[in-house]
């Protein structure tokens, strides 16, 4: 692809936006960055592109900025449906995402993940995998570095694991991974697809280059994507099946017994995985297949799997304070997350749930509740909606503030139960971030401990 003096406009001026910019410019690109923040929000990027000569669009997208481009390429927070890029697109530019743009000049083998959870849980994973199988791994994309800084530097890893959403696939033309991994398909996001359907497709786009020689790593008990997955052209290795076929892997009694192709058989037992519930059972069995198709051996599948330390806020143990154990799950912004938490958990639950609505409703939750659920406390702007679908289940109660929500949960909760913060939606109406509600979460968890044994 060519960029030399090419006037391309970049969406977002988050972190992948800054690296999207600095990449473009030096092949020699004429750059804009526009962000609808104002400058006063975007820390240190503005003044950095500045001095490279970057032309910067903050506040609000400027006459003309997309328009005038020869092409736009779209951070991965930054949906390809917003107005002034749809009419753009009208006008006959060209709109890509930065994964389009880093899979053009990467040539390592990509080993692509997505679905609606799991995806950071399995992208490191794989890179462990990788890496504890000898091979060079860089691991990035939507969860820490972004790929296009790793497509701008000079040296190039053996295998590139790459976390990928959906709004980024969107925009894919040649996207081409040699391993696509495609672990579930739930209601999140629909407050920016008009269906589930529709948000599938859009995951199901991760196969659309592929061809015999690549591999598609896919969820067979999910039928929303053995349908979508149908007709592709990679070779399917299916998780989470009952079949005995070549290349699979099953979740039996005590373990994974998977059988990938061009290796002989691998099985992990549940004691050796570092992480509870089967929601995690069903990712190591994911991560395993695609890391053997990547060139990862069963030595060192096995490795990466005991040494992984997972990610914080992702059913996260805090403390046991009176025979209660206390759980920060804050990453669940979506429901079936939540349900596979409770699952996981299993005792009576004393819930804390809420934050920012994302669109799909929480009638999802109804049967975890039913089964493991004693009590919720609701947080933050979807309080009213939770309550109305389902305040009559168990006793619920309102809280303003996390303090308030753990003190309340620490109320209801008696020795031998389990508090629980998986809120079934964003944080950003009280947050900046799941990873701030999070640790607000924890930190007040740990004063209630320290009150408690002090
Ligand atoms: P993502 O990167 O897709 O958000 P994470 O690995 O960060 O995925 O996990 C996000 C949330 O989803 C956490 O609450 C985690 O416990 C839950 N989760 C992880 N894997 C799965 C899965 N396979 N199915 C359902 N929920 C999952």
């Amino acid at each position: 692809m060519e960029l030399r003096n090419k006037h391309i406009t970049v969406a977002g001026l988050g972190t992948t936006g800054q690296a999207l910019a600095q990449f473009l410019h030096r092949r020699g690109a004429h750059v804009t960055v526009t962000d609808s923040a104002p400058e006063a929000e975007l820390g240190a990027a503005p003044a950095n592109l500045r001095e490279l000569g970057v032309r910067l669009e903050l506040g609000g997208h400027g006459e003309g900025v997309f328009e005038s481009a020869d092409m736009i390429v779209l951070s991965p927070g930054v949906p390809h449906t917003i107005e002034p890029v749809e009419r753009a697109r009208k006008f006959g530019v060209r709109v890509i995402g930065e994964i389009e743009l880093a899979g053009r000049f990467i040539s390592a083998p990509v080993v692509a993940v997505t679905g609606t959870n799991g995806k950071s849980t399995v992208t490191r994973l794989i890179g462990q995998m990788l890496d504890a199988s000898g091979l060079t791994v860089f691991v990035g994309g939507n969860l820490g570095t972004p790929l296009i800084s790793h497509a701008d530097g000079n040296r190039q890893a053996d295998v590139v694991v790459a976390e990928i959403s959906s709004f980024q696939l969107d925009t894919v033309e040649t996207f081409r991974p040699k391993v696509a991994v495609l672990l579930n398909i739930t209601a999140d996001h629909l407050d920016r697809y008009p269906s589930l359907n529709a948000y599938g497709a859009a995951k199901a786009r991760l196969f659309e280059n592929q061809t015999g020689t690549d591999t598609a790593v896919i969820n067979a008990a999910d039928s929303l994507i053995m349908e979508l997955a149908r007709d592709i052209r990679a070779r399917k290795c299916l998780f989470n099946t009952n079949a005995d076929a070549d290349c699979c892997a099953r979740l039996d009694e005590n373990g994974i017994n998977a059988s990938p192709s061009g290796s002989g058989p691998v099985r992990i037992f549940y004691e050796d995985i570092p992480m509870v519930g089967r929601h995690n059972y069903e990712n190591v069995a994911a991560a395993l297949l695609a890391a053997i198709a990547a060139g990862a051996d069963p030595d060192g599948v096995g490795t990466g799997i005991r040494g992984f330390r997972p990610d914080p806020h992702r059913l996260e143990w805090v403390a046991q304070i009176r025979g209660v154990n206390y759980y920060d799950d804050s990453k669940a912004t979506n429901v079936d997350a939540v349900c596979r938490a409770i699952e996981a958990v299993g005792r009576q639950v004393v819930l804390i749930l809420g934050g920012r609505d994302k669109g799909g409703g929480y009638g999802g939750l109804a049967d975890s509740i039913r089964r493991h659920v004693k009590a919720m406390v609701l947080l933050g702007e979807a309080a009213d909606a939770i309550e109305r679908e389902l305040g009559g289940m168990v006793q619920t109660r309102r809280a303003g503030s996390m303090a308030e929500a753990v003190s309340l949960a620490a109320g209801l909760a008696d020795a031998g139960d389990t508090v629980l913060l998986s809120p079934a939606c964003s944080s950003f109406d009280m947050y900046e971030s799941y990873a701030g509600r999070g640790k607000d979460f924890q930190r007040t968890v740990h004063t209630l401990e320290n009150r408690k044994n002090g």
